[in-house]
């Protein structure tokens, strides 16, 4: 194991918090620093697959996660008008015991909850926006906003989609937007006249709309859309989108998805962006993981579950090794093809939409891959 580095994870996201909660379950000290100032909670759902669960099971948040998620029977792919299905996807018991663990579907707040009960609340720093960082003759001095410094020996960037420490490492590149955007919202599904189905995806022609539950309770609904919109750029959490629009934009769709979306009150707009796949993600004491390493479309539910899986490789890989280098090698070479697979799927949006066999996915277990 290494010992006596001195670690600092920028970004206390999905990753940030991960990596904490797997190296203090291994032993390994860190610092986690998140410009954020108090997390709020933020409407928008997280689907949790067979291989996400797996990397939670190994920091103990399992049983965190099944009591507050939803364990769907189904992922349904139907015809955005006509309702036929177009590729049915049996999860439940039978998927739990297919790949390992159940298919859940939670609150990304309360995905977020979870990971921050199990990171040492020792380690937290809000409040620290990472702004540079320079080398020292005694490793790598961090400089934030508040004007605190401090040392550190390795740096994970687990700061997302406009990773800083992605910038420092390999200078700025601009980001794809992909014309499109993601329209979002949870809201009581007291507010419907009728239950929607457990999990479905409705493809339309250019656009497609996923509504699922996302407490185990059944009283909380979430929708995400993909609709086209060139103009869009902004993906920040705070931008609020126009609920008579997306009803528009559905107009023509299932009786199902148009009465969801008329009982929801309000809903965020968000770009959707991705960049390629990189051939560099360490150098100089600095790692990237996460979002700021491979940034994908949403299309295959699986960013938040790479950065879990990211999380559990490299805090494995520094406890397995007793030299930075090789560890950070490890986890490079253990997860640049498979992300790198997820991006593309993700970006062809062809997940799902006919006959697919996940198990290249949901069967991946970070915790038993052999590094
Ligand atoms: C519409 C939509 C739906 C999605 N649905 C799913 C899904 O169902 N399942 C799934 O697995 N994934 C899903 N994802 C993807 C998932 O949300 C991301 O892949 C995941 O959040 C990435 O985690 P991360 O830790 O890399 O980044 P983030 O969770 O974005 O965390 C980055 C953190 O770094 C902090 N930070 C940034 N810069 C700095 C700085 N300079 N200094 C300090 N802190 C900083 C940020 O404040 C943030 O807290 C979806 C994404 C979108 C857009």
């Amino acid at each position: 194991m290494i010992k006596d580095i001195r670690i600092a994870i920028i970004g206390a996201g999905m990753g940030g918090l991960a990596l904490a909660s797997a190296l203090s379950r291994l032993g390994i000290q860190a610092k986690v620093f998140e410009q954020t100032k108090n997390f709020t909670r933020l409407g928008a759902g997280i689907q949790m697959s067979p291989n996400a669960v797996k990397a939670l099971r190994g920091m103990g948040l399992e049983a965190n996660v099944r009591r507050r998620g939803f364990q769907p029977e189904n992922w349904a792919n139907r015809e955005a008008n006509s309702g036929d299905m177009m590729f049915e996807l049996r999860l439940g018991k039978e998927a739990e015991a297919l790949y390992g663990a159940p298919y859940l579907q939670m609150h990304r707040a309360d995905l977020h909850s979870a990971l921050l009960e199990a990171t040492p609340p020792d380690w937290l720093h809000l409040g620290h926006k990472l702004l540079a960082v320079d080398t020292t003759p005694s490793g790598l001095s961090l400089h934030f906003e508040n004007a605190k410094s401090i040392e550190a020996d390795l740096v994970i960037g687990a700061d997302g989609l406009h990773s800083i420490i992605r910038e420092i490492l390999l200078g700025p590149s601009p980001l794809n937007a992909t014309g499109r955007v993601a329209y979002r919202a949870v809201f009581p599904a007291s507010l419907m006249k009728a239950p929607i189905g457990p999990c479905t995806k409705w493809w339309g022609e250019d656009r497609h709309i996923v509504l699922y539950y996302v407490s185990s309770k059944s009283d909380e609904v979430y929708f995400v859309t993909s609709l086209p919109d060139d103009d869009w750029k902004d993906e920040s959490w705070s931008a609020q989108g126009d609920m008579t629009v997306v009803r528009e934009a559905f107009e023509h769709f299932h009786e199902e998805v148009r009465q969801a979306l008329s009982a929801c009150p309000h809903v965020h707009r968000w770009a959707i962006m991705d960049r390629p796949s990189l051939k560099q993600w360490h150098g100089n004491g600095m790692v990237l993981l996460g979002d700021a390493a491979h940034p994908m479309t949403p299309y295959m539910a699986q960013g938040a579950a790479m950065a879990l899986e990211d999380a559990v490789v490299l805090a494995r890989a520094l406890a397995k090794s007793t030299n930075l280098g090789s560890a950070l090698g490890i986890f490079q070479q253990k997860r640049s093809a498979r992300t790198a697979k997820a991006q593309a799927v993700s970006q062809a949006n062809t997940w799902m939409r006919a006959e697919t066999d996940p198990g290249w996915c949901y069967g991946y277990d970070p915790w038993t891959e052999e590094l």
